[in-house]
């Protein structure tokens, strides 16, 4: 292994704080191998974040997103602001959950004083919500031919994302596609924010200040309502109860893998010899310790 002088907790937070490039890379290699010093430094920056912007960019694959974000990136840095960009592959090995490594890296950026941070899934979607359940704004990007996506905005499978950029606008159907998404938004008149839809051609950055501007509007949209912050503590306590939620599954799992007695329940439930909530009572009991009366559900 090479020489280094590695960081202390101390002398990372310090770093991190003065936005020092070597401190902040050293912290993102920290998060990524979920070592104990990530979450010390998490626990002593968290008080100074809540200045970042964090918007999400969302969509299948191969619709652009990742040369959208370059030409965002770009776009954004020239008018002199500072960006930071989160790219979460969901097939990567993390030994912690994809929304608790991306949170830390968001905390990280923002106390590196980051005031804007691009948050993207890359490769195959899953995992996507977990992603960008923290972003403010949460961008949509679609392609002409996509139609997987436009079925699950209007079956209301994906929440209604705040702007929705239709990319690769050269492509001939571009504009038929744009009407469709204008006519399954339509159905939706109760929101006080209507989603913008731009079209945009990414390789070129075509239109993409427009896609900012949108962005833009709907960061003064939430500001101006006082939602900004009504969104962060959802998304906040959201993010608390999802990886709070991965933690117990893992451990779930870990548990029963481990212990030949809840594997054997497992065993029984195959056979019919024992119901499934039989046995997820007993998983229940011997993994969490629960009390007989905290998992019943009510019969009334
Ligand atoms: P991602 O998987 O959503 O991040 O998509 P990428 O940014 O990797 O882009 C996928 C492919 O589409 C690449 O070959 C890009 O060069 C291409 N691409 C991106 N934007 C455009 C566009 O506006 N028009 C065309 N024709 N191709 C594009």
């Amino acid at each position: 292994m090479a020489a280094r002088r590695d960081f202390t907790r101390e002398s990372l937070a310090a770093g991190v704080r003065a936005g020092e490039k070597r401190a902040l890379a050293r912290a993102i290699t920290l998060v990524e191998n979920s070592d104990p010093l990530a979450y010390d430094l998490v626990r002593d920056v968290y008080p100074e974040t809540g200045r970042a912007y964090a918007v999400g960019i969302t969509g299948p694959p191969g619709v652009g997103k990742s040369t959208l974000i370059s030409e965002l990136v770009r776009h954004v840095r020239e008018r002199g602001t500072t960006v930071g960009v989160i790219s979460v592959d969901p097939s990567s090995p993390f030994s912690h959950g994809l929304a608790e490594a991306t949170l830390q890296a968001l905390l990280v950026l923002d106390a590196a004083g980051k005031e804007l941070v691009f948050l993207e899934t890359v490769g195959a979607g899953q995992g996507e919500v977990e992603v960008i359940g923290i972003a403010d704004t949460v961008v949509l990007v679609l392609m002409p031919g996509s139609g997987d996506s436009i079925q699950a905005l209007k079956a209301g499978i994906m929440e209604i994302p705040d702007v929705i950029a239709i990319n690769k606008q050269d492509h001939p159907a571009a504009k038929t596609m744009q009407k469709e998404v204008r006519s399954i938004l339509s159905l939706d008149k109760e929101r006080a924010w209507r989603p913008p839809i731009v079209l945009t051609e990414a390789t070129r950055g075509e239109n993409v200040p427009e896609l900012w501007e949108k962005i833009e509007a709907h960061r003064a949209f939430l500001d101006g309502e006082g939602l900004l912050e009504q969104r962060r503590r959802e998304n906040l306590a959201g993010e608390v109860f999802a990886v709070a939620s991965a933690r117990a599954k893992a451990h779930l799992e870990r548990a029963v893998a481990g212990d030949p007695e809840l594997r054997r329940l497992l065993d029984e439930v195959q056979s019919r010899e024992l119901d499934p909530l039989s046995a997820v009572r007993e998983i229940m009991d011997k993994v969490f310790h629960l009390g007989d009366g905290n998992h019943r559900p009510d019969t009334h």
